[in-house]
């Protein structure tokens, strides 16, 4: 069955190297596939074709015509939608293997070595970690990008998930985890207002560590004035001391439908309630959190919260791109 699935998932790796050569080659017949459609009430094509013209399906059914169509036979292979990955840090791609329990912690190490990445080591890492996303099924991801030491750093970062072929938001962050400093504002401004492709800008938003800081908090709180008067999704992790961190959010009224809160392991009831109220979303990502020692991801603790994703946090601290197993992890009983 999984190899099965693999199958599938193979298919879609191809349709992407397909999007790419999409100037010289405008159809795409996909045929004799298991289509799962994924529509709302919709139901799998046990035998079914996919269509695709000029990147965008045109037609799902049985015995579709595509004269001059390019043909994939999908025989015995399943069909269906990209993943979509809601939570990534693809700039620690190339750090992979260096992570270890004790010293060589995954957040000691990745900061160090942080630090001493150019931009071009910035398009490296980023531009082959969308690759390793696509090859495993995943046809967008939500990229929490803080490593931006300078525009040079943010803009390599842009140009490699453009250049990969990925659909992406990429959530602008700052030089660090230490949020001393705020993110580069006037270069947000700057990306949001440039025509967009696949990869469209959001704020990588972090809270003070001291939550008593008022300055800090009102650093913080300019950033996110200008990502909601410019229209940009927002993502904030809620992990470490993450019981306060999402009490601040509550009382300070950051909730809304244009934030994702990341992780929120062992959330209160109450603190749900909130976010869902708000309609805010949640971004929970099974394989890194255990990676990092938040435990096992509680699916059922967060079965109020109607708008919520799967993330991979990066391929590097997962231990790979693979959607398919982030989800078994997930779908263990509690
Ligand atoms: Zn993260």
């Amino acid at each position: 069955m999984i190899r099965r699935m693999m199958s599938g998932v193979s298919l879609l790796l191809a349709l992407s190297a397909f999007d790419l050569q999409a100037a010289t080659n405008n159809a795409l017949l996909i045929r004799n596939g298991y289509v799962m459609t994924m529509a709302p009430g919709g139901q799998d094509l046990p035998q079914g074709d996919v269509l695709i013209r000029d990147n965008n399906i045109v037609a799902v059914g049985k015995n579709l015509e595509a004269n001059g169509a390019q043909i994939i036979d999908a025989q015995d292979k399943f069909v269906l939608p990209g993943f979509v990955d809601a939570h990534s840090h693809l700039w620690v791609t190339t750090m992979r293997g260096q992570f270890r329990n004790g010293d060589g912690k995954f957040f000691p190490v990745s900061n160090r070595l942080a630090k001493v990445m150019q931009p071009d080591d910035i398009y490296i890492a980023m531009y082959s970690g969308a690759l390793e996303l696509l090859s495993a099924g995943i046809t967008s991801s939500g990229d929490f990008f803080d490593n931006i030491q300078g525009p040079a750093w943010g803009d390599a970062g842009y140009k490699a998930l453009n250049d990969s072929g990925i659909r992406a938001i990429v959530y602008y962050g700052g030089p660090d985890k230490t949020t001393q400093k705020s993110i580069d504002i006037d270069h947000l401004a700057v990306l949001a207002r440039q025509p967009h492709g696949r990869v469209t800008p959001g704020l990588g938003w972090r809270l003070p560590r001291d939550l008593k800081n008022e300055e800090n908090w009102a650093m913080r709180d300019r950033e996110y004035r200008m990502a909601q008067q410019n229209a940009l999704p927002v993502q904030v992790h809620v992990s470490g001391d993450a019981s306060a961190m999402f009490d601040a959010l509550i009382a300070r009224h950051y909730l809304a439908p244009f934030v994702t809160v990341v992780h929120a392991t062992d959330a209160s009831e109450a603190q749900l309630a909130a976010l869902q109220k708000a309609g805010a979303a949640l971004a929970v990502t099974p394989l890194s959190e255990q990676h990092v020692g938040y435990g096992l991801t509680r699916l059922d603790h967060f079965h109020p919260i109607t708008r919520q994703g799967l993330g991979i946090d990066g391929n590097s601290l997962a231990g790979s791109g693979d959607m398919f197993a982030n989800m078994r992890l997930a779908a263990l009983p509690p």
